[in-house]
């Protein structure tokens, strides 16, 4: 991480986990154990139905909580769907866009390109998610993967937002599989990703992107891919889920060292 120039951001990903009445136990439980004093930008993204009740339960606190998924149309007949302004009025500040659970149920890059404009449009952060298979990995496309899922998800965002933006690697072969990526993979494929946000902006502003790690980080490896210096913090899934685990990854972020 590079802390003079961009923000540390820690977020969890639930996915399809928790109840409402859950939300609630877990957020006041992580609230009692939270560090105080100097730490990274925290985001807790949750499952709809649990939004209000994070909101209303972390409001005193700096904990931004977001949406796994939007909708990219503002409104009408779309059943089952959320779009971005209903976020933003239920207290959201994040929404996940891209995770590779979503692009395995069809979600195309033109959805996800779609998605981020209609997130920025209403003053949501999108964390744009990337990633490889093992076999592309294996195969020798992982840089060329990458740099067409960013070139394509970010088509259309101007230079005035690109700084909104926040990006997450996350090799899907790493994903819930306890199987995390080498620090120096990471860091390979992240300082890929702000060479590509270099060319298509600029230098400052590919300085200034948050870039974060996803793939089984936990407690125990986030220390050392926290360390590389293009990794500006991660998205947790299976970890943000108990609040001890998830408050020493915080913990692990804001070490001085870093
Ligand atoms: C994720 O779902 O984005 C993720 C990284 O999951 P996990 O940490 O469980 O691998």
């Amino acid at each position: 991480m590079n802390r003079k120039y961009r923000k540390t951001v820690i977020a969890g990903n639930w996915k399809m986990n928790k109840t409402p009445s859950e939300t609630k136990e877990f957020m006041n439980a992580f609230k009692s154990i939270m560090p105080k004093g100097r730490w990274c930008d925290v985001a807790l993204c949750v499952p709809a139905v649990c939004i209000p009740v994070a909101v209303r339960t972390m409001r005193e606190t700096r904990v931004g909580i977001g949406a796994e998924n939007v909708n990219a149309n503002p409104s009408g007949a779309y059943t089952g769907e959320i779009a971005a302004n209903m976020l933003v009025d239920a207290g959201c500040k994040y929404v996940i866009i891209g995770h590779s659970e979503r692009r395995a149920m069809g979600e195309t890059d033109a959805d996800v390109n779609a998605k981020v404009l209609a997130a920025l449009e209403a003053g949501l952060i999108p964390i744009m998610c990337c990633g490889e298979t093992l076999e592309q990995r294996e195969a020798g496309i992982t840089a060329e993967w990458i740099a067409m899922q960013i070139k394509s998800g970010l088509q259309g965002v101007s230079e005035e937002k690109i700084r909104k933006v926040i990006i997450a690697y996350e090799p899907i072969w790493a994903i819930g599989t306890g199987k995390t990526a080498t620090p120096e993979q990471a860091e390979q494929v992240c300082e890929g990703i702000r060479t590509v946000v270099r060319k298509l902006y600029s230098s400052k502003n590919a300085r200034a992107i948050s870039i974060l790690y996803g793939g089984s980080m936990n407690e125990k490896n986030a220390y050392e891919l926290l360390a590389q210096p293009d990794i500006d913090g991660g998205l947790i899934g299976g970890a943000s889920l108990v609040p001890e685990k998830f408050v020493k990854i915080i913990e692990a972020a804001n070490q001085p060292t870093l």
